[in-house]
Parts: C-alpha cells; sequence; structure tokens
C-alpha cells in the first residue's frame, strides 16, 4: 500500500482539531508545511453547540461565531432557591458546531497547504521520527501527527469514570416568560434518582430556548428519559406547554480522572483524547483552546509542538479526582454539592478554578464551602493516585 508524506497530520477534525490548524494557520506558524486533514465524517451537521465562559480581557479567536452570549447568569437549587451569580467580569457564550465548521473549514480549503481525506482511520502508529496514519486505502506518515480520534481508555481499577449524558432541544415557543439576557447555568429542579441532574436553560431570543437535561452517572438513561424530564420541565418549571422542537442534540462527555498521555513521540494528543476535558465539569473547549495556543508557542520558539506546562494542572487535577470520588460515595449529592458551592463562593471564582486559573484563595475558598468530612478520605486517596 502507498505511503503518502506530509509534514502535519490531523488525525480527527472535530473542535480541537479544526482549532487548532485554523489558528497555526491563520498564524502565519505553518508557512510552508503540508497539512492532511484526516476525519470519517465532513463536519457539515449541527452536531454540538459549545458554551463556555470568558473574560471581558479576553478574545476568543472564534468570536466572529459567537451564536449568543448573557451576563446574567442563575443557578436553582433542587428545592427551587434561585441564586443570582456573581459572575464578575466573566459572560457566557454559545457557539453551534455548524458555525464553527463552516467558519473553519472554508478558511482551510483556500489554502493550498492543506489537503482533505474523508475516510476512517484504523490505527495510528508511532516511529521515533514519524507518525502514520492507517486509513482502508493508504498510510499517511508525518513529523507530527495531531490526534483528537478517542476511544474510551484502559482504566484502572481505582480510576473513576463517569459520563457527562445529556440532550439538548431548541424550541420555538410564545409561551416563554424570562428575559433573553439571563440563562440558567444549573437548574437543579428536577429529581435526582439518575445521578447529579440540571438542566441549562440557555434563551437566545424571546421566543427561543435551547434546554439541555444533563446527568452525571457512570451509565446512561433509556431513550425516552430524556425526552420525558424535558417535557416535565417545560410544562411545571418553565410553564411552557406549546412549543415546536427545532433542533436536538444528545452528547456524552467523560468525566474522568485517567491520566491521558499528551505525547506520544510524534503523536500529540488533542481535545478529549489529550486530556482536555475537565475532569470535574467536562468543560472541554477553553482548556483545548488554551492547549492549542501552548502547542502554536511552542512551535513558535523552538519550531516543535511540546510544551511541559499543562493547562489543567496536577493540583487540579487532585481535586477533579477527589470531586469525582465524593460523587461516587454517594453520600453528599452532587446537587448539594453544587448547591453549597454556588451559594459560598462567587462564579467568578468558580470559573477560574474550572479554567485552572484559580489562586490558592480561590482554592481555599471552594473547599471551605463544601462539608469537608465527606473529602477527607476521596482527597487522601486521590493524592495517592497521582503521586503514584
Ligand atoms: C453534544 C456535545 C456537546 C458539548 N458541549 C460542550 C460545551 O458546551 N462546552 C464544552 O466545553 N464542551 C462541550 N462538549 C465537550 C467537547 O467540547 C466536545 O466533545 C468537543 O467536540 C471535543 O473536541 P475534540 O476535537 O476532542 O473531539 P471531536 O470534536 O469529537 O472531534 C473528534 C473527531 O475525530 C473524528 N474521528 C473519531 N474517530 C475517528 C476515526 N476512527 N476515523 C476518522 N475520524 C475519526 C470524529 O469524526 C470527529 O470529527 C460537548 C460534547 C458533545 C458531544
Amino acid at each position: 500500500m502507498q505511503t503518502k508524506d506530509f509534514d502535519i497530520i490531523f488525525a480527527g477534525s472535530g473542535m480541537a482539531g479544526l482549532s487548532l490548524a485554523y489558528r497555526g494557520l491563520r498564524e502565519g506558524i505553518w508557512q510552508n508545511e503540508s497539512i492532511l486533514i484526516v476525519d470519517k465524517d465532513i463536519k457539515n451537521k449541527n452536531d454540538r453547540t459549545w458554551c463556555f465562559w470568558q473574560h471581558a480581557n479576553e478574545k476568543s479567536p472564534f468570536q466572529e461565531v459567537f451564536y449568543h452570549s448573557w451576563k446574567n447568569l442563575f443557578f436553582f437549587t433542587n428545592e427551587g432557591r434561585q441564586i443570582p451569580l456573581n459572575n464578575g467580569n466573566y459572560a457566557y457564550h454559545m457557539i453551534r458546531s455548524i458555525d464553527f465548521y463552516q467558519f473553519v473549514l472554508s478558511f482551510l480549503r483556500q489554502s493550498p497547504q492543506v489537503t482533505f481525506v474523508q475516510a476512517e482511520i484504523l490505527s495510528i502508529e508511532n516511529a521515533p521520527h514519524a507518525g502514520t496514519v492507517q486509513t482502508r486505502d493508504a498510510a499517511y506518515k508525518a513529523k507530527y501527527v495531531f490526534n483528537s480520534t478517542f476511544s474510551k481508555p484502559q482504566l484502572k481499577p481505582w480510576d473513576q469514570y463517569f459520563l457527562q449524558h445529556f440532550k439538548g432541544i431548541m424550541i420555538q415557543t410564545k409561551q416563554f416568560s424570562g428575559n433573553p439576557s439571563e440563562m440558567h447555568l444549573m437548574d437543579f429542579r428536577t429529581t435526582q434518582e439518575n445521578g447529579t441532574t440540571f438542566f441549562y436553560v440557555l434563551p437566545v431570543a424571546q421566543d427561543q430556548l435551547f434546554i439541555e437535561y444533563t446527568v452525571f452517572s457512570k451509565k446512561l438513561l433509556e431513550d425516552g428519559t430524556y425526552d420525558l424530564k424535558i417535557k416535565q420541565y417545560l410544562n411545571e418549571v418553565l410553564e411552557i406547554t406549546e412549543y415546536e422542537i427545532l433542533e436536538h442534540e444528545f452528547g456524552i462527555i467523560p468525566m474522568t480522572d485517567f491520566r491521558f498521555s499528551r505525547k506520544n513521540g510524534p503523536v500529540m494528543n488533542i481535545g478529549t483524547a489529550g486530556g482536555d476535558t475537565r475532569g470535574s465539569s467536562g468543560y472541554t473547549f477553553t482548556n483545548t483552546q488554551k492547549t492549542v495556543s501552548k502547542i502554536l508557542a511552542s512551535f513558535r520558539e523552538k519550531g516543535h509542538p511540546f510544551f511541559k506546562k499543562e493547562n489543567i494542572s496536577e493540583k487540579h487535577q487532585l481535586l477533579d479526582s477527589t470531586i469525582l470520588k465524593v460523587l461516587d460515595q454517594h453520600v453528599y449529592p452532587g446537587h448539594q454539592i453544587f448547591s453549597d458551592l454556588f451559594t459560598h463562593v462567587d462564579a467568578n471564582s468558580i470559573f477560574a478554578f474550572l479554567d485552572s486559573e484559580s489562586t490558592a484563595r480561590d482554592d481555599l475558598k471552594i473547599m471551605l464551602s463544601l462539608k469537608a468530612k465527606h473529602f477527607i478520605a476521596p482527597f487522601v486517596k486521590s493524592l495517592f493516585k497521582i503521586s503514584s
């Protein structure tokens, strides 16, 4: 079988692969390199909605495709108490994947440096000086392979592996009485028998809302349960009985303290496959952009993509691992943990924590807001795991 040579290969062109390819070429980091992008999909569907917070001082490379933004954020406890969040200079943003794909792909398609191949990747191999991506019809070799194809890792008995599974729908309705500038970041006004369960409510217009039923647990639910819970929430909590479903999405995000390997010779893992998903929250978009920034800075300064300091620090991994172990004990319920957290700590400190930018003071505030007795044993276990 023929082997074709490139300078850089992107194995997977979802959020992480496209972010790196786009930003690297846009910033002029790769001026002469030949680039191959391999994916089994052509990325022409709105298959996910990315939401994330961003500080007013920051500007995203994808600002042009922000679909909607909110400054006013709310949290609702399981008992129905409303907590307006002090998110300081952070705003919450939404990007629809179709806008992102179109924006990035229309740029990349104009570049003579880029070749696209639509094919299933069968394997990715590492040799000391090159990575090889194997498809059914060809093999592709490059000095650097950025891999974002994800499969569930081989876990050790002490690894936690929760699933964040969710169904989201975009609805059109005349019955929404809320304010489109206000969103519900976590709304726990739903039953908790399936795990830590809450809704996101993201109004994008007075008559259009994106609602997502989200569960942190180790098992998925029966298909119909997601729809039933959404219907109940719309009817009983938001008092919306008449609506048309415009779009829907289903997703599963791993929430784990498994240590993903970033680099394995010329193959570098990025996105969820590279450990850019935050274990305690599932948020991935911002962490991936920070990893992309580190890769590009390294290329700029040293001519290679490797960097030492991960954005999600050991300290933050330790805290995430502890939180997952506490959730697994089922003694201090998830909704209670988040209610205690958002009652006692400003959202801007929580956002800084989830972006791995929290100070020791923020971390202390977070720890003091929670019931310490449930955290001691999981913390010690996580400490052993991280240092082993
Ligand atoms: C529905 C949904 C909503 C999400 N919402 C948010 C959010 O609001 N905020 C947030 O921070 N995170 C969110 N996430 C988590 C995370 O941001 C996304 O999963 C994100 O797309 C991860 O980027 P990635 O590049 O690692 O993986 P992907 O975007 O999934 O890209 C991987 C690519 O690899 C390709 N691929 C996989 N296997 C093969 C193979 N064998 N051969 C060829 N191609 C292959 C896939 O087709 C895909 O294009 C969400 C995830 C989902 C599923």
